[in-house]
């Protein structure tokens, strides 16, 4: 499995637990996977048990019309057999930020520099440890590269014949589109720039397209938004055409979530434990919440709003913005825990200085609150514009945080509307992407949150659902030996 991130190791969102928890999924189940994943900085050595590769000393991996030494560390997973390799050069991972600058806020200048260096090394890494692999499972445009190798540096390499490449999009929006240079870096002979090929896209380098078109098999994180990208350019973002030609070859394949990570009965961040049996520990998490994050405890039943999540456009946060004051109208408190688009900051010190006693906000990324915000809210806010598939409200019915949310992509498919008729459903959805139709979910969840009784009914049957990795596992380890089948019959990629 080739990725940009992987829990604990390094993780900026939902990409990041997946690449953690799916290999761990997939051992039991009769496979043996490999993880291979940059060297970043903030990777502590000690804490993971890092050292270097014995098997494979460092190593020279073109890059442009110069090389670049590949210096390779390993670790094993904790609690299991997989390997995971740490891929270092140059000082392309020798920063602050994993994919932007944290002073600018940019992306780095030289990813696709430093992305392509992660394929190439890590293809030539495999070579090395000398044992073929079946199936190299990338996650998103940054690992897109290697599939695009594989076709083309490596096409007539004995070693890879056999290999074939499964694709997963995470999130069709960041593409990673790069100047034409992009595929120098790769060592991609400069004549597959044309037109029709998967290597240009509009006099551009589209590490996402190249993914997309040189893999055998492709998938995303949910059946919901495998259909959405194909609608249009709304979910699309362009490559609506590109995926449309590889329609019969992606599939949709729901997140599971750990739940030996995000358990509430046994959360080590949590100041008290709790089940659908027992849930007073719950109130106690609330209690501990509120006091972390300096708001007041409220005399009476007042809900509390969560929000944890990257401060993007996508996660609805102009949504918010507009709705603000009547958010805010309400007796209610709201805990926020985000980092990234400066006005999404703004907006929150903004609200949390106009109300004290009612918002408060940690704008940076703090794992073990996440977990605590998850187990003290009553209410988990998540109005996406779009959603690949999202984790949050996963977690959220878990630990009976009630989630609103807009039917979108795996929202839509992991979250039934509540029904008062029938006193029946796991949370509140909206379908319009506007703040009028978001208020209104978010104001039948405060009216239900009236009636402890249902209330409580609600959080019981969100917990007692089951959305494990073991189904996903299995879904994946079809695709992969579908893979296997293509690349035998002389019918994969290329
Ligand atoms: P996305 O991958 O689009 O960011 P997901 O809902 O799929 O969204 O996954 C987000 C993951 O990242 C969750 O595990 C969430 O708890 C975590 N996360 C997001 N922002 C933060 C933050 N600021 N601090 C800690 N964890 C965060």
């Amino acid at each position: 499995m080739f990725s940009a991130e992987a829990a604990p190791f390094a993780k900026v969102g939902g990409l990041g637990d997946v690449a953690g928890a799916l290999p761990r999924a997939l051992e039991p189940i009769g496979a043996q996977v490999s993880i291979v994943m940059p060297a970043y900085r903030m990777i502590s050595r000690e804490k993971f048990g890092i050292r270097s590769c014995a098997a494979v000393p460092s190593f020279e991996v073109p890059v442009g019309s110069g090389s670049v030494r590949a210096e390779i560390a390993q670790t094993t997973a904790a609690g299991t057999g997989v390997t995971v390799y740490f891929l270092g050069g140059s000082d392309y991972f020798e920063r602050d930020g994993f994919y932007d600058d944290p002073v600018t806020r940019q992306g780095y200048a030289d990813n696709s520099r430093r992305f392509a260096f992660l394929a190439r090394a890590g293809l030539e890494l495999l070579r090395r440890l000398g044992r073929p692999v079946d199936v190299i499972h990338c996650h998103d445009s940054q690992t897109a590269m290697v599939p695009g190798l594989l076709r083309t540096v490596y096409r007539n390499d004995p070693f890879f014949s056999h290999t074939g490449c499964l694709f997963t999009i995470h999130n069709l929006a960041y593409q990673g589109v790069y100047e034409r240079d992009a595929l120098a870096s790769a060592g991609i002979d400069p004549g597959y720039f044309h037109a029709s090929s998967p290597f240009e896209f509009w006099g551009k380098v589209n590490f996402m397209k190249i993914g997309i078109e040189t893999a055998d098999l492709i998938n995303t994180v949910s059946e919901g938004y495998a259909r959405e990208i194909l609608s249009g350019p709304e979910y699309g973002c362009g490559l609506e055409g590109v995926l449309r030609n590889r329609s019969g070859s992606l599939y949709g394949i729901m997140n599971g979530i750990d739940y030996e990570v995000w358990n509430p009965e046994t959360d080590p961040f949590l100041p008290a434990h709790y089940s659908p049996r027992d849930l007073s520990g719950k109130s106690l998490c609330k209690t501990d919440l509120l006091c972390r994050m300096g708001l007041p405890r409220q005399r009476g039943r007042v809900p509390l709003i969560g929000i944890i999540s990257r401060l993007a456009d996508q996660k609805g946060f102009d949504l918010i913005a507009k709705a603000s004051r009547a958010i805010m109208a309400h007796d209610l408190q709201m805990v926020v825990l985000g980092t990234g688009q400066k006005e999404y900051h703004e907006l929150f010190l903004k609200l949390s200085s106009l109300y004290p006693e009612k918002i408060a906000a940690r704008l940076g990324f703090d794992n073990a609150l996440a977990h605590q915000i998850e187990a003290g809210a009553d209410i988990f806010l998540m109005p996406s514009r779009y959603e690949p598939c999202g984790l949050n409200q996963l977690y959220s019915l878990r630990y009976g945080t009630v989630p609103v949310v807009r039917a979108t992509g795996g929202l839509a498919d992991t979250i039934e509307d509540y029904k008062l008729e029938s006193d029946s459903g796991t949370g509140f959805v909206f379908r319009d992407y506007t703040a009028e139709y978001m208020m209104d979910a978010l104001e039948r969840a405060l009216v239900l949150y009236a009636d402890s009784g249902r209330w409580r009914g609600l959080m019981v049957r969100g917990m007692g659902q089951r959305w494990a990795w073991e189904g996903s596992a299995h879904k994946y380890m079809e695709l992969y030996e579908k893979i296997v089948a293509l690349r035998r019959a002389g019918a994969g990629r290329g």
